[in-house]
């Protein structure tokens, strides 16, 4: 891997994070990790549906500094809520008091229940991936700690069961129900690649962004309202359009045998499962457009992507519509759509680097005069998964 100059950014994080453990626990940090958030490229709501997605982790990260304990306690602290939790591994419960750190239990309760031996440790954690905006703090947290128990026990698990392990912390633990996506990238993303994963197989491919574009997150700040049952609705509609088409998901049939029957769904279904089998396909397009170098084409289908989930799968608002819109009219954007489940939360665009300043400060000006909202807009970086950092 060519070697990057360290992050500033990641640099000023691990130092104040290094600075809180030395003041609370009168010791250095035995080491520290740092875990990406990501943003998903291409492939929106067709991870339950058995198809394809392509998220990058991104240059914004959680920082746990740890040491191992002798006992069996864990003792957590949270800087930037200034609050501490501790538990002990022979008892791990929930805590409703301090929030975050069931995310932290629930990965020890994961690992444990796998049958891992784990050791107490101290650990501080702050981060600068933005919290509840849909950069996924939460799986960047559970795989920065599975990674702390992993390194300071010499537990033998890898990427793919680290992802795991933590997917089921926070199903089962935190009792929030995720794919699998964000654990995967965040365990096994790599510098200047996205990763392809199959929802189905599980099977993933890096594969490599051609040098020279940035990864625009544009959050719209607008508050999500009613996409917990519109999700379910959706999931539904998903389900029993694969049932009358006679297939075990919406993955197995192709844009164009879909096409020749989709007159057999009723209305809202057919619209509906246009999208994701259409978006399954695109995934798989821009793939094949990044492997190419095409980035002009691998943009074209983000644009798809976003008039797909806002026409036939109906999940954009004016807000998202608004960010995306200006984005289009901008010079050096490649590709700009609404990333995450949708009524609110971030866009994602793929901009030429050399465009990326100008292009956030006219995206937040744009955005500002249609809605009178004041997005936050962050130029990223394709970066490596889960690591120890110096
Ligand atoms: P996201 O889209 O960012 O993953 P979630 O609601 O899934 O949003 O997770 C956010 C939660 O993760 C926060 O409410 C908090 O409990 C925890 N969290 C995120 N960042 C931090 C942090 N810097 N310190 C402590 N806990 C955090
Ligand atoms: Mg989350």
């Amino acid at each position: 891997m060519p070697s990057r100059p360290i992050d500033p950014r990641l640099h000023t994080l691990s130092t104040t994070t290094r600075e809180h453990f030395r003041r609370l626990y009168d010791e250095e940090p035995a080491f520290l990790v740092a875990a990406p958030g990501r943003v998903n490229l291409i492939g929106e709501h067709t991870d339950y549906n058995d198809g394809f997605v392509l998220p990058v982790a991104i240059d914004r990260h959680v920082v746990v500094a740890a040491s191992p304990r002798r006992d069996r306690f864990v003792r957590l602290y949270a800087a930037d809520f200034d609050q501490a939790s501790t538990f002990s591994l022979d008892d791990i419960e929930h805590d409703s008091g301090t929030r975050w750190s069931n995310y932290e239990r629930g990965v020890a309760w994961a690992l444990q229940e796998a049958g891992y031996r784990l050791p107490g440790m101290d650990i501080v954690l702050s981060s600068d991936v933005p919290i509840g905006s849909g950069l996924s703090s939460s799986a960047a947290i559970e795989v920065a700690t599975a990674f702390a128990f992993q390194q300071a026990g010499n537990l033998s698990l890898d990427g793919v069961q680290r992802a795991l392990l933590c997917q089921k912390a926070e199903n089962e633990f935190v009792g929030m129900r995720c794919g699998i996506m964000d654990q995967y990238i965040i365990s096994l993303g790599k510098r200047d690649h996205a990763l392809l994963i199959d929802c189905r197989s599980l099977d993933y491919q890096l594969v490599p962004i051609p040098a020279g574009c940035a990864l625009v997150v544009c959050d719209t700040n607008k508050r999500r309202g009613l996409v917990d049952s519109e999700y379910n609705t959706r999931r539904q509609e998903c389900e029993e359009g694969a049932r009358l088409l006679g297939v075990p998901a919406l993955r197995d049939i192709s844009v164009d045998a879909f096409r020749a029957r989709e007159a057999e769904l009723p209305p809202t279904i057919r619209m509906h499962c246009r999208h994701v089998v259409t978006e399954n396909q695109r995934v798989l397009d821009a793939v094949a457009a990044l492997r190419a170098g095409e980035l002009a084409q691998f943009g074209d289908l983000m644009n798809a992507s976003h008039i797909s989930l806002r026409d036939d799968y109906q999940v954009s608002c004016a807000e998202l519509d608004a960010m995306v819109e200006v984005a289009w009219e901008q010079q050096g954007v490649l590709g700009a759509r609404m990333t995450g489940a949708g009524f609110g939360g971030c866009t994602v665009n793929l901009v030429l680097e050399q465009a990326a300043a100008h292009f956030q400060h006219q995206v937040a000006q744009g955005y500002t005069a249609i809605t009178d909202l004041q997005p936050e807009i962050y130029v990223c970086k394709a970066e490596e998964g889960v690591r120890l950092i110096d």
